[in-house]
């Protein structure tokens, strides 16, 4: 009758019981108090994961004891509280409408969701449904016309990939069996630009750590029981990025409130116990108890969270790697002693320079400052200087290669967060990116420049299916695994060596990651100019082109394979 079940969260079978109920054989020796949820008779154990402190219960009971109490349309009580059910779906639209100005598909999931899709519907969304009980959903298609109501279990229901702008978890993700893969197919059906919400209670408020088992929150049907941290821990692992959150009020009638204080504390319920037979009693009264976490969340950029969150089970890998930072150069005797000062040597073990022919005294600089020197014997391009970089880290016996550019433009400080998701086993490859948080205009980017990068980065989103901000960093991690595994030396000698190593590495399905970085300065004389510039726009037009044909088969290229 009773599962045993293993961390949602983490997967582990390691925890501390935090309550039991009296029933049952669970609670021989139990100094654990009450539940709220008196009415259904059998034993429950709520438990906290000493690895990511997730609280549940376990064992759990079969589904179909977990009956909620929550309100529902037999009682009658389900109408009473329309009032405040309205209010509530009011206001999620309202604060929606700070993250999401157009209004198109949204989905609604939970208990008692008609009014909400009722008030959504008003306000111009299409919406879709789907609905536990089925007298609620009989009612709701009834009084509201709503046809796209679903009865059933979330789980089951198919809906088409990138499909949603807006889905709404309303007071159901702590009754999910598997919250986590109900998250995983949300992510799924969600848009790339849409937004998840999502409330619980949270039962590291003040008021669940005095009432403990008597908290309101404590309840059979509850199966799950979240605390911000580890809410957004789950939101993380399932491929979500948190924007907002805040307490949530909850609204309901005065009657409610007095049967839950006729509960609580039955003195001072018969004190006021005159109020239910008033009309005060159909008042609606909002009230925040500070002990519930509303959440909203978009898609985060991750490309592979899946594999990601089996990483998560795995022990980080205790060796140490090794850590090579390679700076393609072209005339940098400049910049470059400021450059490799910035460099954390204690989390880099090698730095190799390779000198593109450059005219100036940069090689002499190089071996001044003791690093391994190669030189061209012609100038060959930024992507030869790079093929040649990477050719040698491995040589070395790089784990994870660091490109720099020697010109002082990026911040080499950050080393340790590019290589951390690499070391982590999240990610193959982790760029640098100037484009999250304006970090590009900030140092100093030109706007023709910014807005172009803006609209060929969107290009090959689109063409290559991912969600990167940004193409043409110069600061970029890459591990061995990556470069092994793509045929980087068939790649451009010029710039588009940047994209074409890219769209190798997506075809062989590598993990690339961004974090955001802010540019020094942003030297027009080292950068490429205008017509350049258009040059290598449409350089990059041709090898998504020629990434699409490879994709689809059209034309195998041997870059590619
Ligand atoms: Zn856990």
């Amino acid at each position: 009758m009773l599962t045993k079940i293993n961390c949602n969260l983490c997967g582990a079978d390691n925890y501390e019981v935090l309550f039991k109920t009296y029933s049952g054989d669970l609670s021989v020796g139990a100094d654990s108090l009450e539940m709220t949820d008196r009415s259904i008779n059998i034993p429950v154990r709520i438990v906290r994961c000493r690895k990511c402190g997730l609280v549940y219960t376990n064992p759990r009971p079969p589904f179909d004891c977990l009956a909620s109490d929550d309100v529902t349309l037999e009682s009658g009580s389900y109408l009473e509280e329309e009032r405040g059910a309205r209010f509530g779906a009011k206001a999620i639209l309202k604060k929606l409408k700070e993250f999401k100005k157009a209004q198109e598909k949204l989905l609604a999931i939970g208990f008692g969701v008609g009014f909400f899709m009722d008030e959504a519907k008003r306000s111009g969304w299409e919406v879709h449904g789907v609905e536990f009980s089925k007298p609620v959903v009989a009612f709701a298609k009834e009084r509201f016309g709503l046809e796209n109501l679903i009865e059933g279990p979330f789980e089951h229901s198919i809906f088409p990939g990138n499909y949603f702008d807006f889905i709404l978890l309303k007071d159901i993700v702590d009754h999910l069996e598997d919250p986590k893969k109900a998250l995983i197919e949300i992510r799924r059906i969600l848009r790339p630009s849409g937004v998840l919400y999502l409330n619980t209670p949270n039962i590291d408020s003040t008021i669940s750590r005095l009432l403990k088992a008597r908290w309101w929150g404590i309840k059979h049907a509850h199966i799950f029981y979240f605390t911000p941290r580890t809410l957004s821990k789950m939101l993380d692992v399932t491929g979500f990025v948190h924007m907002a959150s805040r307490p949530y009020a909850r609204v309901y009638s005065v009657k409610y409130w007095l049967e839950k204080m006729e509960f609580y504390n039955r003195d001072l319920f018969r004190v006021f116990s005159f109020l239910k037979r008033t009309k005060i009693a159909l008042k609606t009264l909002r009230v925040n108890l500070w002990d519930r976490i509303e959440v909203f969340a978009r898609k985060s950029r991750r490309l592979e969270y899946l594999e990601e969150m089996e990483c998560l089970n795995v022990a980080v890998e205790k060796k140490r790697m090794k850590v090579v930072v390679v700076l393609p150069a072209y005339n940098a005797a400049r910049t470059l002693g400021r450059t490799v000062a910035d460099i954390p040597k204690d989390v880099v073990d090698e730095i190799i320079l390779v000198d593109d022919h450059s005219s100036d005294d940069t090689v002499l600089a190089a071996h001044k400052l003791g690093l391994k020197v190669y030189v061209h014997e012609k100038n060959r391009g930024y992507g030869a200087n790079q093929k040649t970089c990477y050719k040698k880290a491995l040589e070395l016996g790089a784990d994870i290669a660091v490109m720099v550019h020697p010109d002082y433009q990026y911040d080499p400080r950050v080393i340790p967060e590019l290589i951390e998701p690499i070391l982590k086993g999240q990610a193959d490859a982790v760029f640098g990116s100037r484009m999250m948080k304006r970090g590009a205009l900030e140092g100093g980017m030109p706007i023709w420049k910014h807005n172009a990068n803006i609209l060929l980065t969107a290009l090959e989103n689109v063409a290559l299916g991912t969600y990167l901000t940004e193409y043409h960093s110069g600061f970029r991690a890459y591990s061995a695994k990556y470069l092994k595994s793509v045929s980087f030396m068939l790649d451009s000698d010029g710039f588009i060596f940047d994209t074409e190593i890219i769209v190798q590495g997506l075809l062989k399905n590598m993990r690339i990651e961004e974090v955001p970085i802010r540019t020094r300065y942003f030297d027009e004389a080292s950068m490429i100019k205008f017509w350049p510039s258009v040059c290598y726009g449409f350089g990059i037009l041709s090898t998504l082109a020629k990434h699409c044909l490879h994709y689809y088969g059209v034309w195998r290229f041997k870059q590619f394979s």
